[in-house]
């Protein structure tokens, strides 16, 4: 389990990443509410096309919801963060190359910044600006899930609909997470029918 560095002489930056149905968001909102918890103050974002549950707020898919903001581009977030000790972002991968930017601008600038988002899209793929955020990141913990068809550790969200959008992801019902051996099968069964 991630613990927090003992000073807070510095930023830094924290990413959770995985795949669905992982635990990110959980892991997200675990890391804020103890920071809640000891009086700090934290804001939390998530890009505006995230709407499926609610718009104001990151719903895990386990309902434990956290109330945030939403924000069409990364730079709004400095609108909102200038009293800020901690400052979370979720659902990250949807954001264009200027979060990275906008993360170390703000750990610079002394806060504690946690970002939650897909690793790969449902093809397998590193997914937008998240292989330059685990570079850039202090920390990074990759979170896994249980793999629907076998039970190995998952950490590819296989698609089940057919749709070429990539924003479909986070649409429970059309995902399932599977492990290498089984996502392989799985395209590969696809490619041939
Ligand atoms: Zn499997």
């Amino acid at each position: 389990m991630f613990v927090e560095p003992h000073h807070k002489a510095t930023g830094w930056i924290e990413v959770i990443c995985g795949s669905m149905f992982s635990g990110k968001t959980e892991e997200l909102i675990r890391r804020l509410n103890r920071a809640i918890i000891a009086k700090q103050k934290v804001e939390i974002f998530k890009p505006a096309l995230d709407v499926r549950y609610h718009e104001s707020q990151v719903v895990s898919h386990n309902a434990t919801a956290i109330r945030s903001t939403p924000v069409h581009t990364a730079e709004e977030i400095f609108l909102y963060v200038s009293e800020c000790d901690v400052i979370g972002i979720d659902e990250v991968q949807f954001f264009d190359s200027q979060i990275v930017e906008v993360c170390n601008r703000l750990a610079n600038a002394g806060k504690r910044v946690i970002v939650a988002g897909l690793d790969m899209d449902y093809l397998g793929r590193p997914f937008g600006a998240m292989p330059t955020l685990m570079a850039i990141a202090e920390f990074v913990t990759k979170v896994h899930a249980i793999c629907v068809k076998c039970g190995a550790v998952a950490h590819y969200s296989y698609r089940l609909a057919p749709s070429a959008e990539k924003v479909l992801l986070g649409e429970k019902d059309a995902y399932e997470a599977r492990c290498r051996r089984c996502f392989t099968e799985g395209m590969q069964f696809e490619k041939n029918h």
